[in-house]
């Protein structure tokens, strides 16, 4: 069966991978966009979710690709139509919200998707399976990027809800709490806020458990020249090293993985996986550590960031 899906947010994650990853699924069609701004050539395109929701009944997925600020709003409408629905990450801007579409969807006996796209990365199923039979010394993300190259003028992730470098950050955790064969939880956190941002621009964060875990991740967006996406796992039986945010992996410097991105195509892959099954996929693990890093972290001020 072939799911027809509206998307919603011509944005830059759209073009770049949300629609060749439908148009390259053939279980999968761009049936429609909601776009206050845009269009795709071929596709009938509505100004606004109401217009779609009322003149598509036929449309039963909506994929929402807009920032976390207002995403809320527009999955309620999409939840409350009736519609199975697929989020970007991260699935809100507060827990309460996320924890609000659960209970809407259950209610309305219809899939929901969190997506973390970064679990879908190549190298992740083998270093989970790598890591399952070992015990880990040492767990250490490096998530280093220059946001005026991955976020130009985009004021969302600067303002409230838009998680400042947690936006990459939380990609991390999600690799994090899908590889870890154990929970942790986080135990301090320093953040640093430019004067003139309501979100940081750089963090630091340990976490812990009952058995002393020792694990911890240090996030920046003032990076420049090489961009580090790394994860060093030290273990009783060598040493485990993630990179490109999960597209290589190696052993004791011995590169056991070098693949190419297919983390939208394996997220749709997904996503009509659970249409076909009639299940929801909704893990707020990555985002339960972001908002304790925001309850917790000792906050200090830096200097301002201008684009
Ligand atoms: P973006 O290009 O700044 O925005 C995406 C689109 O959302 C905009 O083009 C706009 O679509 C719509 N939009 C923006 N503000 C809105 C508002 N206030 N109300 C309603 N719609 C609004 O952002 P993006 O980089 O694509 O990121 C979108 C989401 O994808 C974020 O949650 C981000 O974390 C996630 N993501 C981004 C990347 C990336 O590389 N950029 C990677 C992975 C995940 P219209 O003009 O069409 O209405």
């Amino acid at each position: 069966m072939v799911h027809k899906i509206a998307l919603v947010g011509i944005g830059k994650i759209a073009i770049d991978q949300h629609i060749p990853a439908i148009t390259n699924n053939p279980n999968l069609e761009l049936s429609a966009t909601v776009s206050r701004n845009a269009s795709v050539d071929g596709v009938d395109s509505y100004a606004t979710l109401d217009e779609m929701l009322e003149a598509r009944p036929d449309i039963k997925v909506v994929s929402l690709a807009i920032p976390p600020q207002p995403r809320f709003d527009y999955a309620v409408k999409a939840l409350k139509a009736g519609r199975h629905l697929m989020l970007e990450k991260p699935p809100g801007q507060s827990l309460a919200e996320c924890y609000a579409l659960e209970k809407l969807a259950i209610e309305k006996n219809v899939t929901l998707f969190a997506t973390w796209h970064s679990r879908y990365a190549v190298s992740i199923p083998a270093t989970k399976e790598w890591l399952s039979s070992r015990t880990i010394k040492r767990f250490q993300i490096t998530w280093k990027e220059d946001v005026r190259r991955w976020h130009p003028g985009q004021e969302w992730v600067w303002s409230p809800g838009g998680l400042g470098v947690f936006d990459p950050g939380i990609n991390a955790l999600s690799i994090m709490t899908e590889i870890l064969p154990f929970a942790v939880h986080l135990n301090a956190a320093t953040l640093e806020f430019p004067s003139n941002r309501d979100t940081p621009i750089a963090a630091k964060l340990s976490f812990t458990n009952a058995d002393r875990a020792n694990v911890e991740a240090v996030f920046d967006w003032r990076q420049e020249g090489p961009q580090t996406w790394d994860i060093d796992v030290e273990t009783d039986q060598g040493d485990l090293k993630i990179s490109s945010g999960g597209a290589k992996m190696s052993i004791d410097g011995n590169v056991r993985i070098d693949g190419s991105d297919h983390e939208y195509a394996n997220l749709y892959t997904q996503m009509d996986g659970l249409l076909q099954a009639h299940k929801s996929d909704f893990d707020l693990s990555p985002m339960i550590h972001v908002c304790d890093a925001f309850a917790l972290g000792k906050r200090t001020t830096v200097a301002p960031f201008h684009f």
